[in-house]
């Protein structure tokens, strides 16, 4: 049977189209994807995702929107409000950013004006663009400073983070980052945002799946405003979340609403309340906890094949392998892993000697094979795949390339992923 046939009425309407959708279901089903911000979601987040609540305009909150007929779509939205409450223990949630860049400019909106100092990590460092980097809007409409990790352990440096805070005083400090694969220490950064006068933010978006099952310390008690995205551990629909103390949820809805966005996308919205129902089942504490150790043993299998990881390996899901003892570019990594059906992408490391668009580094993680059912005991397969790839790529042996591919898909069969077809 073709995969076509799960979409009927779009391939009845939309051949072309329709097998493309088909061909990615085909990709993400037969092919070992590790990029650490990707998942899969379940049947019925993607069935949520996709419904008639597509069709309606509901610009406001709940109880106090501009357009009529919201009986249903208020219920949706106050669900998934409480709902994100009740799992990450906040007072106030606002579920509306599009993505997780707006979330985190309705941020800046709230509390900075254009030209105020901001902190964040680096981008080359493993920082967000939105954390105040230069070709990022938040970095040229505001005056971005930068900290980083030490050279010697990869880890932030607190001390360097404190005396930069005291030094330049920023409006909004951020915390987290797209690349970390250490713990974070939210305690350490509330206490030097307190001294130097900082609203302090933590963009869990890699790590929310992991702080809801209870596999990475919570930021809630330490910082004042909570921003994460929706798609990546959590494994929910693609959005944003904003969640703080009450006395900041005023600004934070304001910034969303009317300030920053028009609609909100209800069947995302919808979308976001499964997910965080099927977080708060004791099942999901149980994939959060095993993303961390197949992590774990990913890192010690890749290290025993004499990889180079940053800070000597992973507390969370993500894995930052700098390749340069290698003798492999990042990007020919990645190209040559994605031919062998190891989906990955390539990423600067600390003091990265090479250009941002060419690296020294690949990043990976478990999210998604674990939502698979991948457990520690294949962690080393994976990283015989990934090191037989590396070697192939230094060589140019794409047949090698095809040989792991063809093993990855045969594991792969084995664990069909959650929300795809059995095709
Ligand atoms: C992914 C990510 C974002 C941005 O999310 P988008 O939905 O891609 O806009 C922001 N901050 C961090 C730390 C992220 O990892």
């Amino acid at each position: 049977m073709s995969a076509n046939h799960h979409h009927p009425a779009l391939l009845a309407t939309d051949p072309e189209l329709a097998s493309f959708i088909a061909a990615e279901e085909s990709l993400q089903a037969q092919t070992l994807r590790l990029i650490p911000s990707e998942n899969y979601v379940s049947a019925a987040v993607l069935e949520a995702s996709g419904t008639v609540l597509q069709n309606k305009y509901s610009e406001g909150y709940p109880g106090r929107r501009y357009y009529e007929g919201q009986q249903n779509i208020d219920r949706v939205e106050a669900l998934a409000v409480e709902r994100a409450k009740g799992l990450f223990g906040v007072d106030h949630a606002n579920v509306q950013p599009y993505s997780g860049s707006p979330a985190n400019l309705a941020v800046y909106l709230a509390f900075a004006k254009p030209g105020d100092t901001v902190m964040g990590m680096a981008l080359p460092m493993g920082g967000h663009l939105t954390h105040g980097w230069g070709v990022s809007a938040t970095g040229s409409w505001f005056r971005g400073v930068q900290y980083g990790v030490r050279a010697d352990t990869g880890l932030i440096d607190y001390d360097a983070v404190r005396d930069l805070a005291l030094a330049e005083r920023p409006k909004i400090m951020f915390c987290g980052g797209t690349a970390l694969p250490r713990t974070i220490d939210f305690a350490a950064f509330a206490s030097i945002a307190r001294e130097a006068g900082s609203v302090l933010v933590a963009d869990v978006a890699h790590i929310a799946g992991l702080i809801a099952g209870g596999a990475h310390p919570s930021p809630v008690d330490h910082v004042d405003v909570v921003s994460t995205t929706t798609h990546k551990t959590l494994r929910g629909p693609r959005g944003a979340m904003l969640m703080c103390r009450e006395e900041h949820a005023k600004a934070i809805d304001k910034a969303v609403f009317p300030g920053l966005q028009g609609g909100p996308h209800n069947q995302t919205t919808a979308g976001i309340a499964v997910a965080l129902h099927e977080a708060a089942q004791p099942a999901f504490t149980t994939y959060a906890h095993a993303v961390v150790a197949n992590a774990k043993a990913l890192a010690e299998a890749l290290l025993s094949r004499g990889f180079d990881l940053v800070s000597g390996g992973t507390d969370n899901h993500l894995i930052l392998m700098d390749l340069t003892s290698r003798g492999v570019a990042g990007k020919v990594a990645a190209k040559a892993l994605d031919r062998a059906g190891i989906v990955v992408n390539y990423n600067t490391v600390p003091f990265d000697p090479r250009k941002p668009f060419d690296p020294s580094g690949i990043r990976i993680g478990t999210p998604s094979l674990t939502s698979r059912g991948l457990a520690p005991e294949h962690m080393p397969v994976v990283a015989e795949w990934i090191s037989r790839a590396v070697d192939a790529a230094a060589k140019g042996d794409e047949p090698a390339l095809a040989v792991v591919r063809a093993e990855v898909a045969d594991l792969m069969a084995a664990h069909p992923a959650p929300g795809l077809p059995l095709a």
